[in-house]
């Protein structure tokens, strides 16, 4: 944490705030358990990407272990589950 004197309040390193932004949570279940999905950023190749993954850890650990959307042409894509068309503009 750190101090921001122009928001007068403590925050985050930007990192751990991208964390916990709930924008990051995508309006769409987890095919597995339920929960809802979250967005992940990851740079490939120097591109960054986003993929969907379940947003709650220990499933990702286990049972969620592949519950993994791959963006592709404003769609989202799972080898294991398929295509998943979200009603929301894609960032
Ligand atoms: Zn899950």
């Amino acid at each position: 944490m750190f101090w921001n004197a122009k928001a007068k309040r403590y925050e985050l390193p930007h990192a751990q705030r991208q964390a916990l932004n709930p924008e990051m949570f995508v309006d769409h279940p987890c095919p597995v358990c339920g929960a809802m999905l979250e967005r992940y950023a990851y740079t490939k190749d120097g591109q960054d990407k986003v993929m969907l993954r379940c947003s709650i850890l220990d499933n990702r650990r286990s049972k969620c272990k592949e519950v993994a959307y791959f963006q592709s042409r404003g769609e989202f894509w799972s080898p294991k589950f398929g295509t998943l068309k979200l009603l929301e503009p894609q960032i």
